[in-house]
């Protein structure tokens, strides 16, 4: 496993934004195809699938890990810190990666297994939604998989427990942009303006009213306005403001009825000042909904791998967001998470203090091969 800890410092160091990770396509596809895999690149541009079969079962199986790294000026001060400055591995995309190699050469290795395991290396996953692009590409009309696997580090799940979930297990995000078109002006003179700083405060406080008001209250949703941007001085009365929101749902119903709402919130309270807005409302990725059988046999597996005490059911999802929902909509398979845990105080994900805990190394890269012997079990 001393391979396996090389390799995620390596990726570590030299990280790649979606859609741009050359080098890491190139590390990891030369890697497999030193390994005897059937390398096929350029899904995505940088996507990379590698093969093997062996005895002569139709059965087949896929296993993704995700490769792109995040706009994050590290603070970790590590002497295998990201040497490229702005960019890095703050989701453990590097961790990820490195276990589904180490897997890869054991199960080269053993060849313990009779069907066809396609290992899915994915760029992509923090922005342009790489699964998808793959799938366009052709993912699995040229690799067939019977069902398809992924894993997430979870730095707030006790180390070496895995949670699983059945149906929904990560949120649908869309994206909002409201600009409020107002009348700039004078400080001293709103009379003679239409301010849009307080037409567009009454349009984030209406908006807190849709998810407790409008929404089923149990159905889970999200808007946060994380930005809004007005003017600059004391005494001027700006011509505009702006808010972005994101937005999170499960239901495709509630989803829709959110873009609805904050449409007709949006514009009914701008009437209202008198002023009109501009909506720019862009659907992002769809909810991550695991398939029964496969998550089933994710937590039949986990438990024989882990112990029943280090395997449980999430209780509710997640609010965060997944491009593998994607996969799940073509194939059948289940998405989970692996604990990651140092102490009480890790920084989460996405923090530029944030580092992938090598000590999960060797329990996903043994989990992923015992996952793949097991689906394609040899009789
Ligand atoms: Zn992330
Ligand atoms: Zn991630």
């Amino acid at each position: 496993m001393a391979d396996v800890l090389a390799t995620r410092r390596h990726l570590h160091q030299f990280p790649e934004i979606g859609l741009s990770e050359f080098k890491t396509s190139d590390y990891v596809a030369d890697r497999l195809q030193a390994l005897g895999y059937a390398v096929t690149r350029g899904l995505a541009g940088t996507g990379v699938v590698a093969t093997l079969r062996h005895g002569d079962s139709p059965r087949s199986i896929g296993i993704r890990a995700d490769f792109d790294a995040l706009p994050i000026l590290e603070e970790t001060g590590l002497d295998y810190a990201s040497k490229v400055p702005g960019v890095m591995h703050a989701c453990g995309h590097d961790g990820h990666t490195a276990m589904l190699l180490g897997a890869a050469q054991i199960l080269a290795e053993r060849r313990n297994f009779d069907g066809t395991i396609h290992l899915i290396f994915q760029p992509a996953e923090e922005n342009f939604g790489g699964a998808r692009l793959m799938i366009e590409d052709g993912l699995f009309e040229k690799f067939p998989c019977d069902a398809v696997f992924a894993l997430h580090n979870d730095p707030d799940i006790t180390f070496g427990h895995i949670a699983v979930r059945e149906g929904p297990i990560m949120a649908a995000i869309d994206e909002c942009k409201i600009t409020v078109n107002g009348r700039g002006g004078h400080g001293a003179e709103p009379q003679s303006t239409a301010d849009p700083i307080v037409c567009g405060a009454s349009i984030i406080m209406a908006l807190q009213t849709i998810v407790s008001r409008n929404i089923h209250p149990l159905d889970p949703s999200v808007i946060t306005v994380g930005g809004f941007h007005a003017g600059a001085a004391s005494n001027v009365i700006p011509e505009r403001a702006e808010m972005v929101l994101s937005i999170r749902s499960f239901d495709a119903k509630v989803r829709d009825q959110l873009e609805q709402r904050i449409r007709a919130v949006a514009e009914g309270q701008a009437a209202s000042y008198g002023m009109g807005v501009t909506i720019d409302y862009q659907r992002g990725y769809n909810a991550t909904i695991n398939h029964k059988a496969e998550t089933d046999f994710v937590r039949d597996l986990a438990v024989s791998f882990a112990g029943a005490d280090k395997v449980f059911d999430l209780p509710r999802p997640m609010m965060g967001s997944e491009d593998f929902a994607y996969m799940l909509t073509e194939r059948p398979g289940s998405y989970f998470f692996l604990g990651t845990k140092r102490t009480e105080n890790d920084p989460p994900l996405h923090h530029p203090r944030y580092d992938f805990n090598d000590d999960a190394l060797p329990i996903g890269t043994t989990f992923w091969v015992e996952l793949a012997e097991r689906y394609l079990q040899a009789s």
